[in-house]
């Protein structure tokens, strides 16, 4: 385990923002992740536990306490079932189940971050999320003091939200069980149009499982949603905001103030909420910031909206956080100005808030 003071977070985050930590701890086991949360809870330690930093706003302060960053390797697929450890690269970890011929995770390639991460928000993408093949997840419990299974039912899983999001200080995820399908090399059902187009299928289709990889690694790509460290519109974490779930009232609130701000002929993105959220529409945080007149690039701080993707807030390379949040703060104001809508962060933030 090795154990740095006063070591600076912002190196471990995609945005390279935020302040230093009071100690860093690096954990290759889960006996030493699970030593490390034991010490700080016994001694009152504020503990922020970190994958790859990829949904991470830390304040410029840092963070008075310890950070664990979670560096455990494990692959292990035995048939059809996958188990990750938790500091698996997760986009690695998807290339090799394609690789296997298996389907199920093909289309959240290119997502940055750690395996562990992907139940806390639920990851998903291109019409998967990792809650429709996650069976099971090994955590350390800090109410119970020990190891405990969660199963899918367990996770409370919902869009970009579980369990362990809506209780964030209570598990430090281990493990992570999928099972993956055999489809004799094919992708799992394409559910995602832009996917099915650049493929030239049918939504509902399937594809070879590595074209179905390719394609979503291209398009990421062409939004900046793939990290490269020369391009400045990956240092983000992937969607700024999430995208609003509304009531059938609330819905028809924001209908009446598009056409009176956009005209009559013009409709609002209008999606069914899935799973969570019966009878409730979600729609696109991205059009909202657009016709809200945030569009791409803008801004003339170091911190801006990509240049590829309205929904990325990025650092041109000087930002500090405080110029991120203030930037998240004016789209937030400008889209609520607009449209009655008050966007939320999709990335955690550490030590400051919206
Ligand atoms: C360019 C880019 C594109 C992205 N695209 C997508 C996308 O398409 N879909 C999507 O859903 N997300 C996307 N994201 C967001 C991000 O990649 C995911 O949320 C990812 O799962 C975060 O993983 P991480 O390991 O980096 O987590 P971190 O940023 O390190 O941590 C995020 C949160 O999870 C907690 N956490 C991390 N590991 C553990 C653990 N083992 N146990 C308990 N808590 C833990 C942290 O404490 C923190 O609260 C994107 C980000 C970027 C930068």
């Amino acid at each position: 385990m090795q154990v740095l003071h006063d070591a600076p977070l912002a190196p471990l985050t995609t945005f390279r923002l935020g302040g230093p930590a009071d100690r860093l701890v690096t954990a290759t086991t889960d006996a030493e992740v699970i030593d490390a949360v034991r010490e700080a809870d016994a001694t009152g330690t504020p503990l922020l536990v970190i994958g790859g930093g990829s949904n991470l706003v830390i304040g410029d302060k840092g963070f008075a306490g310890t950070a664990l960053r979670i560096a455990t390797t494990g692959f292990e697929l035995t048939g059809t079932t996958l188990e990750l450890a938790a500091g698996e690269v997760w986009t690695d970890a998807v290339a090799r189940t394609v690789d296997a011929g298996l389907a199920g995770i093909e289309c959240l390639a290119g997502i940055p971050g750690s395996a562990g991460a992907t139940p806390i928000q639920n990851v998903g993408a291109y019409g998967q999320e990792v809650s429709s093949t996650i069976t099971e997840v090994i955590a350390y419990d800090r109410r119970a003091h020990e190891t405990v299974t969660l199963t899918n039912a367990d996770c409370v899983f919902t869009y970009r939200h579980s369990r362990f999001k809506a209780d964030p200080d209570r598990y430090v995820v281990l493990r992570v069980r999928f099972a993956l399908e055999d489809a004799g090399g094919l992708s799992a059902p394409l559910k995602y149009a832009e996917t099915a187009r650049a493929l030239g299928v049918e939504p509902g289709d399937r594809v070879p499982l590595a074209e179905a990889r390719e394609t979503v690694l291209k398009l990421r790509a062409g939004k900046g949603m793939v990290l490269d460290p020369e391009d400045h519109d990956t240092w983000s974490a992937g969607s700024f905001f999430t995208n609003p779930i509304l009531t059938d009232e609330q819905f028809a609130a924001f209908h009446a103030r598009v056409r009176a701000r956009l005209g009559d002929g013009v409709e609002p993105p209008a999606y069914p909420a899935g799973p969570g959220h019966p009878g409730h529409t979600k729609t696109s945080a991205a059009w909202l910031i657009d016709k809200a007149g945030f569009t791409k690039g803008y801004g003339t701080g170091p911190a801006r909206i990509s240049t590829k993707h309205t929904l990325a807030l990025t650092n041109r390379g000087e930002a500090t956080t405080e110029d991120l949040l203030a930037l998240a703060r004016e789209v937030v104001a400008g889209v609520r100005e607009a449209f009655g809508i008050t966007l939320v962060n999709e990335p955690v933030t550490v030590g400051v808030s919206l």
